[in-house]
């Protein structure tokens, strides 16, 4: 639903792999039809299950650093040795539509977002315990201790920008987790500027007689 009149909140949320981050933002795009997530432009690999243009959109280096010289990115990254991009326009166009916009990217582009958009809310989503993060992050399969040890570190390096976001959720029990991010974007949207757009004649009605 597109609210006419009403500038729609830009939520960024940021987490380290293996917070739950992903399935998080699916249930709340799931539970509240006014939330629309940007799709990013990234040059990784597509994985299994993944669909060009629903997860990612999957594109060359050549294409990408096309875009960031086109001026086409609202923030940019090098994650994990790939780009990662939110693009410019959906962004700042659905906004302007009323509808509210989740980012999910990580704690650089949460920097820069913050930088441009200083109105933004911005969440930061962790495990409930450096133990548990690491049973996600081993548990994941067959991968070689080098590359459990490097994602350890990128975790760690994601959760030293945790105090830099407006809000905190710890992802120990999802269905709470799940509460507690909805609870951020109900109260934003009942933050007195945006209310006053939406009821303007009720509080003019009730504070002065006809
Ligand atoms: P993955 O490759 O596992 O899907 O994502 C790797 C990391 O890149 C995650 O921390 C994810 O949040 C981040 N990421 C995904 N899209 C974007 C984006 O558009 N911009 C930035 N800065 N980071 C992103």
């Amino acid at each position: 639903m597109r609210e006419a009149g009403v500038q729609g909140t830009l939520f960024v949320i940021s987490a380290p792999s293996g917070a739950g981050k992903t399935s998080l933002v699916a249930e709340m795009l799931r539970q509240d039809g006014r939330l629309g997530v940007s799709v990013s432009h990234t040059t990784r690999g597509m994985r299994d299950g993944e669909r060009d243009g629903v997860n990612y959109h999957f594109v060359s280096r050549d294409s990408f650093e096309s875009m960031i010289a086109a001026g086409d990115f609202l923030e940019h990254a090098e994650v994990f040795g790939n780009y990662y991009g939110t693009s410019q326009t959906w962004v700042r166009e659905t906004l302007s539509q009323g509808q509210d916009v989740i980012l999910e990217i990580d704690w650089q582009g949460a920097e820069q977002v913050r930088r441009l958009i200083p109105e933004c809310v911005s969440i930061f989503i962790v495990p409930p315990s450096a133990e548990i993060l690491r049973e996600r992050l081993v548990g994941r399969g067959t991968d070689a201790p080098e590359v459990i040890e490097r994602r350890l570190s990128e975790a760690e390096e994601e959760c030293r920008h945790a105090v830099a976001f407006d809000y905190l959720v710890v992802n120990d029990v999802f269905a709470t987790a799940q509460e507690d991010l909805l609870a951020i974007v109900r109260a934003q949207r009942l933050r007195m500027a945006q209310q006053q757009v939406r009821h303007g004649g009720l509080l003019e009605s009730l504070s002065s007689r006809p």
